[in-house]
């Protein structure tokens, strides 16, 4: 085995990587781009080297530099991850010709499977059943046109070089093919360098089923069994799980032999990963072949109990496969979802910004375990427009898939994040959604259920705005049970005020009544008495209408984040202080609108200011707030020193406006 290697990539999966040979007692070195320097893949590793700056074609798609890194390290292997270089096959021959051990297939397997249209080409001599369709040579529009004529619409072209989801057109009419050709090739050149496609039937609700495979190089073969990943956003994965619902043991052992076809048919070696699209019937078709570990990987490894980054260093070292065909077996069900910096809302676009507040459920990292997280983001950390905005990957194994999916919703409910748009709440109405509960999947579901997975911004809860309140009203005085202080509290009968507040872009009002028994809360549609209030930093726990719950709030500034059952809405406080004496300089008073402490005056009696002059600072709620003069005018007299303490509706000062 080896004693050092080097871990060409960044995020989640260099720290996947790096646990496992930590495990292994094999040492690490980091390679890590400008912007990488703080992250936590460095941290990990045991020794780093800086690779360039931050775009990735300047440092993790720099293959000299990588390769000197291994060297001037003693590192005798490179794990490439996925992304970056991982499928590269002049990375891999470089690192052979390096003498540096490339852990993945040889260059040549990568080659062959490089373009879908040699990789078909291959897969038929392999007897590998194939979607019909064309994928020779002839590039002519009229020709294409004429094989997708024969092959009956609706086709879909594939850009040959293609990957991600880019550089796919499905075409409905033989009128309309021409135009998509022409706009498939544009893409396929800016996005690929090569303009080549192939020609596929387009199959009606199919389902992505794919093969985790395995070689090593004495000739043996295994596969892992299938993961289903048919729920796609724009021809990406979204979620992925395993094993297939409805898989029978026949289609099973077919799928898993002919994707050891498919590997054998090109000299595989390592992990690999072969992609069907399959039929609801069950019939399933070659798409491609990824030749490294994929994003999903995990779910395999917690069905199988296996460690498959441990397989791919041994496989690379020389050592035989750790178990045969007949040693892998299947225990429960697994699901991934992917936790992304990104707005579901508008168009799944990717959001960038300071992780401000992170909390991840309670879950192992990178290992066996009921709830996992692979993850490489601590609080403070940045998402990046450099990198993909890929925040974590929660995996869930349970006994059987309901188990599973009651633990992923469980642990996607547990998540908290504070800064850029993230996917979860989506993610959670997506596990919901009764097809997917159901286990009714197709690459279709997402955007069939679109009315369901983006339901209308409804009105924020009433539990969620009690939990907001009881938030902001904890000031440092009345931190514990405000109804134990009578501070700041009129005692003698009710009082009322009005709270403005906006969430989702929108203002609201919310009426509130000081009661003995606790605070009525009215809004346009909801009502509830609320009472019991406990606190412990972001920790709330309230009693509504005599119905114990508790959430959690995080405040960044003037926006308050409530988290409550999945569910996360941003309330941010219109500060009534801020107003206050706009209608109150009448009468030549200024009130306290809400209870608080005076932290600096600012004036001295008898002061003349102008209007907007600051007169005094008070504190409430943790916020400082700042009274300023109503009009032109004379301070008559201050009513409060530093540190006292006022009560809400305390006269803070006389002022006598000018006379117009
Ligand atoms: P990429 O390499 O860009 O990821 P793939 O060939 O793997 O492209 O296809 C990506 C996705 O596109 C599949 O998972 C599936 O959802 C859809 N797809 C691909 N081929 C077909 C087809 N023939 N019919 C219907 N959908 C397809």
């Amino acid at each position: 085995m080896f004693k050092k290697i080097l871990i060409a990539n960044r995020g989640e999966i260099a720290c996947r990587v790096a646990a496992t040979a930590r495990r292994l007692g094999i040492r690490t070195v980091a390679v890590y781009s400008q912007a990488d320097a703080q992250s936590q893949h460095v941290a990990m590793c045991d020794e780093s080297v800086l690779i360039g700056p931050a775009p990735a074609k300047e440092s993790y798609l720099k293959m000299e530099r990588i390769i000197s890194a291994a060297r001037d390290t003693g590192a005798e292997a490179i794990h490439p991850g996925y992304g970056f270089l991982s499928e590269n096959e002049a990375f891999a021959a470089a690192c052979e010709a390096s003498g540096v051990v490339f852990i993945g297939p040889p260059a040549s397997a990568i080659r062959a499977m490089g373009s879908k249209s040699a990789a078909k080409a291959l897969m038929e001599k392999a007897r590998v059943p194939l979607v019909p369709g064309y994928h020779g040579e002839r590039q002519e529009s009229d020709f294409l046109r004429q094989q997708a004529d024969a092959i009956g619409y609706p086709v879909l072209l594939k850009a040959s070089a293609g990957g991600g989801g880019k550089g796919m057109r499905i075409v409905e009419r033989s009128e309309d093919f021409e135009a998509a050709l022409a706009s498939c090739k544009r893409e396929a050149i800016n996005s690929f360098g090569d303009d080549r496609v192939l020609v596929e039937k387009y199959l009606q609700r199919p389902r992505h089923i794919e093969i985790q495979v395995f070689a090593d190089t004495q000739g043996n073969h295994v596969y892992l069994f299938e993961r289903d990943c048919s729920v796609q956003r724009r021809h990406q994965k979204v979620l992925e799980e395993a094993p297939a619902p409805g898989m029978t043991p026949e289609r099973r052992q077919a799928m898993g032999e002919a994707a050891v076809n498919a590997a054998r048919a090109v000299g595989y070696v390592g992990a690999g990963t072969v992609e069907f699209i399959a039929n609801q019937d069950g019939s399933f078709y070659f798409m491609e072949m990824n030749t490294r570990l994929q994003v999903e990987h995990p779910v395999t490894e917690l069905i199988t109990g296996t460690d498959l980054v441990e397989w791919q260093l041994r496989v690379a070292a020389g050592e035989p496969l750790p178990l045969q065909q007949q040693d892998v077996h299947i225990d429960g069900h697994a699901i991934e979802a992917r936790i992304y910096a990104e707005n579901p809302e508008k168009g799944f676009l990717p959001s960038t910004g300071t992780l401000l507040h992170l909390r991840l459920p309670d879950a192992v990292n990178f290992a066996q375990g009921h709830v996992r997280i692979d993850a490489a983001v601590r609080q403070g950390d940045a998402i990046t427009p450099h990198y993909d905005p890929m925040i974590a990957k929660l995996i869930v194994h349970g006994d059987d898939r309901s188990q599973a999916l009651a633990r992923m919703q469980q642990a996607l409910n547990a998540i908290e994040i504070v800064g850029p748009s993230t996917n979860v709440a989506f993610l959670s109405r997506l596990i919901a959604t009764p097809a997917f509960a159901g286990a009714e999947l197709d690459t279709g579901l997402i955007e069939r259920h679109h009315a369901l997975l983006f339901p209308p911004a409804d009105a924020v809860p009433v539990e969620m705005l009690a939990l907001w309140l009881a938030k902001l009203m904890a000031s440092d005085t009345a931190r514990h049970d405000p109804w134990d202080s009578v501070q700041g509290w009129r005692l003698n009968g009710s009082y009322r005020r009005t709270l403005r507040f906006e969430c989702d872009d929108q203002d609201f009002e919310l009426n509130l009544e000081y009661r003995r028994d606790g605070w009525r809360m009215t809004t346009q549609s909801q009502q509830a008495l609320l009472n019991h209030i406990a606190i412990d930093q972001a920790d709330v726990s309230i009693q509504i209408d005599g119905r114990h719950l508790s959430g959690r709030v995080v405040r960044d500034d003037d926006r308050f984040h409530v988290f409550w059952q999945g569910q996360h809405r941003v309330i941010s406080w219109s500060d009534p202080i801020a107003h206050a004496g706009e209608s109150e300089s009448e009468g030549g008073r200024l009130t306290a609108p809400m209870p608080g402490k005076i932290v600096q005056l600012m004036v001295d009696e008898g002061a003349s200011v102008e209007k907007g002059a600051p007169l005094l600072i008070m504190e409430a709620m943790k916020m400082e707030h700042t009274i300023s003069a109503p009009a032109n005018g004379k301070v008559e007299a201050l009513h409060y020193a530093v540190g006292d303490q006022v009560a809400e509706g305390a006269q803070l000062l006389s002022f006598a406006p000018e006379a117009r």
